[in-house]
Formats: structure tokens, sequence, C-alpha cells
């Protein structure tokens, strides 16, 4: 067989899955990654337990990509939660469903598996390259910025795998978006997703609640209702219940200048209980007193309260039991795209064809997050890399092939 030289560049999870496929086609595959050591994203998802993907019923996974998920169906049958879990368990780590459904690695930490990940795709023969960055276009193939100074490298087919712009420390600071737009690539903005968002918070509330978890809370916006828990931050709110609605709130924000997330304080009970409660309470007490021994509050939800209610409201029973069940928390930007958890937007999939080959660059495929799609953290972000990598790596092998 006439070998075919590929190059992957960026060696996160979308880049290290395609090479993984592509070596076992018996190509000649090379990754080049910009950082000293590769996948420090995945690394760092580790840090958290490192949730790999999602247990819940399948036609219900493959709805978490919102408008993508259509074009991502046929890469994420190929490379079904199931096969996430067969795969990580062939490179000899265990996994577990949490009580979420969501899976994560018994041990709870990446490393492990990156460790022997590595070593297998070393052992079938793909040269790992760090410390090469890519630097653009020249005219006989890629650019890169390495240690003995600037290289060119030619192949007959590559995979731009590069991430997308959240936590550009750890590699992926998405310089590529000019070098593809002016190729006529078509790229939309990159935006936070699963980020945090910044709340006018007064000083006194800032000072003594930064840092407080808000637990057992419901938040309301148009992605829905759910139960969970967030962070106050000096500048805001941070925290998985704020980044189930984050996608919700930062086009929110976009379209109409501004965005309010809907809090119930109290899920437990009704807003006639409480409003009942709230009645019995003598009037010329605290409205400290008033709130703990009427429903409960105290603490950061009772300044949540004090934060956003006026004043009238907080004498009145039924309305201050509407603002317990409803309580509005306006947000006013996003946190900037450096913080988030992952990034939306990136090369429309109009630009692509089923293959994940750019129109624009023929011979040239993309995969992973800097790829247009968003979806929820619970593992979501991970098995679409995984899953575009290999769909990728199958679309330049029918390419080579003819
Ligand atoms: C704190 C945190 C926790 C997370 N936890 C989870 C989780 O538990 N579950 C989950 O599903 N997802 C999680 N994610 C998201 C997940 O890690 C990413 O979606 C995923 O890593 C993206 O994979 P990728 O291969 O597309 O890109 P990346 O992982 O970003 O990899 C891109 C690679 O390209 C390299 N690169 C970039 N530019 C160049 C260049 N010019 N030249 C050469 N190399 C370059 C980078 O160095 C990098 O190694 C988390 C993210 C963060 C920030």
């Amino acid at each position: 067989m006439n070998q075919k030289r590929i190059a992957i560049i960026g060696g996160g999870p979308a880049g290290l899955a395609a090479a993984e496929l592509l070596s076992l086609s018996g190509h000649a595959v090379t990754v080049y990654d910009a950082m000293p050591t590769f996948a420090r994203k995945f690394l760092l998802a580790g840090k958290s337990g490192l949730n790999i993907t999602h247990s819940e019923d399948y036609a219900r996974f493959v709805t978490r990509f919102g408008a993508a998920a259509a074009r991502l169906r046929p890469a994420l049958d190929a490379f079904t939660p199931d096969d996430i879990r067969d795969w990580v368990a062939q490179l000899g780590t265990e996994t577990f469903v949490g009580s979420s459904g969501r899976v994560f690695p018994k041990v709870m930490k990446a490393s492990p598996l990156l460790r022997a990940w590595l070593r297998r795709l070393e052992a079938q023969g793909i040269t790992l390259r760090t410390r090469h960055r890519w630097v653009g276009f020249a005219e006989e193939g890629f650019a890169f910025e390495t240690p003995e100074g600037r290289r060119i490298v030619d192949c007959d087919a590559a995979l731009l795998a590069l991430g997308g712009a959240s936590w550009p420390r750890l590699g992926s600071d998405a310089r590529w978006l000019p070098w593809l737009s002016e190729r006529g690539v078509e790229i939309d903005a990159l935006k936070p997703a699963n980020c945090g968002f910044v709340v006018d918070w007064s000083e006194s509330f800032r000072e003594r609640f930064a840092g407080e978890p808000v637990k057992s809370v419901t938040a309301t916006s148009k992605a829905g209702t759910f139960p969970g828990e967030f962070v106050i931050t000096t500048s805001g709110i941070e925290g998985s219940l704020v980044y189930a609605n984050a996608a919700a709130l930062r086009d929110r924000l976009q379209s109409h200048g501004e965005a309010t997330l809907i809090l119930d304080l109290a899920p437990g009970r009704t807003v006639e209980r409480l409003t009942h409660d709230l009645a019995r309470q003598d009037a010329k007490s605290s409205f400290s007193n008033r709130l703990r021994k009427g429903a409960g509050l105290d603490g950061v939800k009772a300044a949540l309260l004090r934060e956003f209610t006026p004043e009238r409201d907080r004498r009145d029973p039924e309305r201050l039991a509407g603002m317990i069940k409803a309580l509005p928390l306006p947000v006013l930007e996003t946190r900037p795209i450096g913080e988030a958890i992952s990034s939306a937007g990136g090369i429309r999939w109009s630009g692509i064809d089923d293959n994940y080959m750019l129109k624009a660059l023929p011979g040239i495929f993309v995969a992973g997050e800097m790829l247009d799609w968003e979806a929820p953290t619970g593992g979501y972000l991970l098995t679409a890399c995984l899953a575009t990598g290999r769909a990728a790596a199958r679309g330049i092998d029918a390419w080579l092939q003819g």
C-alpha cells in the first residue's frame, strides 16, 4: 500500500482520537501540538473527575447538541457513550455511572487514561511532536514554530483539531480563526458556553458572600428549570446550575441586551404555604427573623432576597412568597470566554462536507470544539470531540482512497 502522510494539528481528545483510527488504517500519522505536553484541557477536566460521557437514554443524549444535533448524529452513532466506556476500559480504566447519570473513571482523574492512550498511540507507530506551534499556511504546506526554528510540513491530508477559545493557557487560543477565514472558511464568532455571568452585587453582599455556595434551589431560563447549586463570586455567579442556563442567558443578552435567571429559593414549599407561614410572623420583627421563621431561609438565600426584593415587597407576605419562589436575578454579561468551560460558535457546518472536510480547503479536515456546536456539561463535550475526531479520520481515509 502507498502509505500516506497525515498531519494532525492539535493533540487534544479530538486530534488524538483521529490519530488512533488513522494509524490503524496504515497511514503515517504525525500529531503536532503547540504545548510541551498533549491534551492539557483533558487533564484539567480530570481535576473535577473527568466526566467522560453520559449514561442517559441515547435518544435523549443525541438531543443535547442543539442546532448541530442532526449534523453530529452520524459521528455520535459511530462512537456512542457505550463505545466510549468500552474504549476507556480497553485502556485499563474502569468507569462508573454517578447518581446524575454522568460517567466517570473510577479513579476520578484523567492522567492514567491519557498516559495509557499516548503509550498505545506511540506503539501503533504514530509520531507525537510537542512544542510544534502551527503558525499559518506556507506555499508548500503548514508552517510551524518549533524550538529548532521554523519548519514547513507537507502532507497528503491534514486534520485541524485546535479546540475552541476557553482556557487559552492550556493551548486552545483560537489563533487559527483569521488564517482559516482568510482562506474562505465560514466561521461564526466564538462565544463562551457553560460560563459564568456578571451580577451587579452590592458591596456588602460581595464582601460577605463571595465564594459561598447557594444549594438546593432551582433556576429557570428559556432553557428550562433545573435543580442544583451555584456559587457566588466577587463578580457574579458560576457553577453547574448557571452553566445549565448559560446558553439561554447568553443568547438573550445578545438579542435583548438584558437577561434574568429566575431562582426558586424554597423548591419544596408552595407559594400558598409560604404566604401562610410568612403572614403568621410578627409584622414588627426584622426581615431576617420573618424569613428565617416563616420560610426557613437565612444566610446567602436571605441575602439574595434582600439584594433583589424591593422594600415594599418585603412587608407583604404574598409578594414576599412570590419572590422566594421566583426571584429574578439579573445578569449583566457573560464572564470572559477564557474562563468558560467551553466555547460555542466556530467553523460553520455549511463550510464542511459530511466527511468533515473544509469545502474551501480540500484535503484539510476539522474536528472537535473548533466546530460550531455546543452542549451542556455532563460528558457531552468530550463525547462529541472524540466522536468527531473519529468521523474526520474516516473522512480522511475515504478521501485519500479517492
Ligand atoms: C475546566 C474544564 C473542565 C472540563 N471538564 C469536562 C468534563 O468533565 N467533561 C467533558 O465532556 N468536557 C469537559 N471540558 C471540555 C473539554 O475538555 C473540551 O471540550 C475538549 O478538551 C475539547 O477537545 P478538542 O480536542 O476539540 O480541543 P482541546 O482539548 O482544546 O485541544 C486542542 C489542542 O490543540 C492545540 N493547539 C491549539 N492551537 C495550536 C496551534 N496553533 N498549533 C499546534 N497546536 C495547537 C492545543 O495545545 C490543544 O492541545 C472541560 C473543560 C474545562 C476548561
